[in-house]
């Protein structure tokens, strides 16, 4: 009996395995709704990219965002009283990093946290030197790898009227959420061969060297400052940058634009 019990559960983790991803697919595709025509036009007015994409993306992007609205909780914080446009405005930035990758919806991601802008991190933070900070830390979003992402409200609108200027909440903090789908968050999201991940690591490593020298110069070029903090923080930030001024990193670092390319199977050169 108890043999049978485990060649059962092993053929199920086997099929979960080799099928999972589609059965989730189709799961959350059955769940998808449209959009009302209110709800595109008050889209269109927050987040101008929403209207500029070309017809086939913008249905696409409208599926994910069903999807992950079907199961994500949204928490408003601080008294914050979440609504439909906030719920929107975060799903649509977040599903844009998925527009050309055939992936569900952020599978891992359960429960969403909207402050009404910066808010203090009430955890103590560890500082450099292992000094204890109990007053935390000033932030505008953060991202867990067990599936929890915070967002401050403000810094959402933000990103979303200004698509242009290399710099945007929503996508930094959901370009951890892929980087994590493997675990912790390294710089490293892409699971490829071996000799992809080689080129990947070599890469950015490179480009990553690049950007700490010109930081610790007092240099501030296309890619923010921050991204120096570490490899994952650098993903994050030169994912703002493809997504929000996509020329200008292909020309100033056109190996990580043509790897940042493929992974999310996007060219974003003419998007501005
Ligand atoms: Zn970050």
């Amino acid at each position: 009996m108890a043999i049978t019990i485990l060649v059962i559960l092993c053929a199920a983790l086997i099929a979960w395995w080799l099928y999972g991803d589609q059965w989730l697919a189709r799961y959350y595709k059955r769940r998808e709704r449209p959009l009302t025509a209110g709800q595109r036009r008050q889209l269109a007015r927050d987040m101008p990219l929403y209207a500029r994409l070309p017809s086939p993306m913008r249905e696409k992007l409208e599926g994910l965002m069903m999807a992950f609205l079907s199961r994500v909780d949204f928490v408003g914080c601080e008294g914050l009283r979440v609504n439909s446009r906030m719920r929107l405005l975060v799903a649509a930035q977040a599903c844009l990093l998925l527009l050309g990758r055939d992936e569900p919806a952020y599978p891992n991601v359960h429960t969403l946290y909207l402050y009404p802008e910066g808010y203090i991190n009430a955890a103590p933070q560890r500082l450099a030197g292992g000094v204890i900070d109990p007053n935390g830390r000033h932030l505008a979003g953060e991202s867990w790898h067990d599936g929890r992402v915070v967002l401050s409200w403000n810094d959402c609108l933000y990103s979303a009227a200004y698509p242009f200027d290399g710099t945007n909440l929503v996508i930094h903090e959901f370009a951890h959420q892929l980087d994590q789908a493997k675990g912790s968050a390294t710089g490293a999201p892409l699971q490829g061969s071996l000799p992809q991940a080689k080129r990947w690591q070599a890469v950015f490593q490179a480009a990553f060297d690049r950007h700490c020298l010109a930081v610790a110069r007092g240099e501030h070029g296309l890619i923010d400052p921050y991204g120096a903090t570490n490899p994952a923080e650098f993903f994050a930030v030169v994912s703002e940058v493809f997504f929000e001024r996509g020329l200008e990193l292909a020309e100033a670092e056109p190996q990580m634009y043509e790897m940042l390319s493929a992974f999310y199977g996007l060219d974003t050169r003419h998007w501005a």
